[in-house]
């Protein structure tokens, strides 16, 4: 069932009855595991408590990467498997999953010495059967950053990793389930577990969380899925499991390019603790990050940057980029989100392992862990699992990691005004929905200032994407929450003109979801 006007209710409608798959959390592992069950040709459905991609799939580095910082703490199977899956994702998902080159500083006081990054990259380049990594000395890295004038600047390394819209990439995924029969309902929370006289988790208890109705529904299912990432535990409790996952905070610093003119990525350990982060160009942005701390108990959904982390990615920007002196009024957004990681105990959180884990607790599998980057390989996991439940199921190992663009969308989009460059951005990022984008007016195919989406893309979004909340809108099916001064406060009036209508909102109801936006947006979006 596809996301046009009456889907929530039609498809609230659909609910009663018993789904071969249930799956819980529309973040990037629920989607993943979605898109292989309707593949399988399972009857699935996936609920979401939130919006899609609103937990830690809306704020990730966005980058599809092996993880040098994985070797470095010996997981080299997690580095091996990402760097596989990120080559599938460069080859299947061209657009949407981008090749992103990478400068290493090599600073003074740096605890590894370069040639211990540079035998890294040797492994991470012979892991995807390349040969793209160099060194630099000092003089050669400036040339290509002038940026770079840290004092005693010890010259640097060139790689490669791949880089995305992870929110995106789950709404692609998402889509493609439901071109298959999968359903995928946004603001829809399982508030509890249905279980039989023996014990076995059967179905969930649903309830609607979208604001409009305070309805609750059993939902029965043959299987049923934890996908709810750093919340996994909190179904698991109801099973009386005791907790085992870690939540990680992790937060970014968004800077106008104009205040950080970085035409690559640029990584370097940072001064303080020798972690690796990370200042990455991405949507006419640059994004920098990332911490890793103890998120503790309050797991919010909406969690927001410290001070200390903000002034901990604040000074190493500082110490690299001496010359540009930037302050916290140069920060533009700011964006956090929680890690599920697997409790091992180690004092260090930046030591824990990032691999994923699947647990067959009295009928409830929980898939949690792991990446962005690794998502195919958790669901096919997941199905796996399934199959021991349901018995023999279609599964094929050669199942491409996202659906080829068809051949007619490609053409009408090679006929439309746009570049090529455009259409294959759109493309990715709305498959064959994108064909409604090229017959645009003029004025929409126009970009919004000082990015890269295009009017239009907010039309198509508010008409058919599943949108519910503003912040669905411009947080998640476009960014321009994160890349766009004042979270696109300030132009509200030009996007009220085109969504207002397409949402059927009246007046008062956009005038609360602004102020919700507003509300949210300055909380955890801003310094
Ligand atoms: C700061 C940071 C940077 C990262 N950078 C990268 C990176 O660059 N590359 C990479 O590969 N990985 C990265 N990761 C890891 C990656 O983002 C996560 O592993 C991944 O997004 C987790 O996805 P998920 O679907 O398991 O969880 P989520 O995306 O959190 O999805 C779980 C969903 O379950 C929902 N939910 C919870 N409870 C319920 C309920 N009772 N009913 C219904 N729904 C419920 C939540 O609302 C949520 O949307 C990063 C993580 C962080 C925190």
């Amino acid at each position: 069932m596809d996301w046009t006007k009456g889907w929530r209710e039609r498809t609230w409608s659909e609910l009663n009855q018993e789904w071969d798959v249930v799956i819980i959390g529309g973040g990037i592992t629920g989607a993943g595991i979605l898109r292989q069950c309707a593949h399988a040709g399972l009857k699935v459905l996936l609920v979401e408590a939130d919006d899609f991609a609103s937990g830690t799939s809306s704020r990730s580095s966005k980058l599809v990467h092996g993880g040098m910082r994985y070797l470095k703490n010996g997981q080299v199977l997690v580095t091996l498997e990402s760097v596989t899956e990120r080559e599938y994702l460069l080859k299947q998902g061209r657009g949407l999953v981008n090749r992103l080159g990478f400068l290493h500083a090599c600073l003074p006081g740096d605890a590894m010495p370069g040639w211990v990054f540079g035998t890294g990259l040797v492994i991470y380049d012979l892991m995807a059967r390349q040969w793209s990594h160099r060194s630099y000395d000092t003089e050669e890295l400036r040339e290509l950053c002038p940026q770079l004038t840290v004092p005693g600047l010890r010259g640097g390394f060139r790689y490669f990793d791949a880089q995305t819209d992870d929110a995106r990439l789950v709404l692609r995924l998402l889509r493609e389930s439901i071109s298959r029969d999968g359903l995928a309902l946004n603001y829809a929370r399982a508030e509890s577990l249905l279980k039989t006289n023996a014990g076995q988790v059967c179905g969930i208890v649903l309830r609607d969380t979208s604001g409009g109705s305070d309805r609750q529904v059993e939902v029965k299912g043959r299987v049923v899925i934890n996908a709810t990432g750093a919340w996994a535990d909190q179904l698991r409790t109801e099973l009386g499991k005791a907790a085992r996952l870690r939540p990680l905070r992790g937060s970014h610093l968004i800077f106008p390019l104009s205040r950080l003119p970085l035409t690559r990525a640029v990584s370097f350990l940072h001064p303080q603790d020798g972690r690796p982060v990370f200042a990455l160009p991405w949507e006419g942005v640059v994004v920098f990050g990332t911490t890793d701390v103890d998120q503790g108990p309050n797991l919010l959904t909406d969690p927001a940057i410290s001070t200390a982390e903000a002034e901990y990615l604040l000074d190493g920007l500082k110490f690299v980029f001496p010359q540009l002196e930037l302050t916290f009024a140069d920060v533009s957004a700011t964006y956090s989100g929680i890690r599920p990681v697997v409790n091992t105990g180690k004092v260090n959180p930046s030591k824990e392992s990032r691999e994923h884990v699947l647990w067959d607790e009295n009928g409830l599998l929980t898939v949690s862990g792991g990446k962005l980057t690794t998502f195919r390989i958790m669901a096919r996991d997941a199905l796996k699992a399934v199959r021991r439940h349901l018995g023999r199921i279609p599964f094929d190992p050669e199942l491409p990691i996202l659906d080829a663009i068809p051949p007619e969308a490609e053409a009408a989009c090679a006929a439309s005004k746009l570049s090529a460059m455009q259409c294959l951005r759109l493309l990715a990022r709305y498959g064959p929905g994108a064909v409604a984008l090229f017959s645009a007016s003029a004025e929409e195919l126009l970009p919004v200032d000082g990015t890269i989406t295009l009017w239009a893309e907010l039309r198509l979004a508010a008409r058919s994407e599943g949108v519910v909340h503003l912040d669905d809108l411009l947080l998640r099916r476009v960014r321009l929450g994160l890349l766009v001064a004042n979270g696109g406060l300030d132009q509200m009036a030009c996007i009220r003109s085109i969504v207002q209508p397409e949402l059927g909102w009246e007046d008062v109801r956009w005038e609360e979801e602004v102020a919700a936006y507003r509300k949210l947006w300055e909380s955890s979006y801003h310094i």
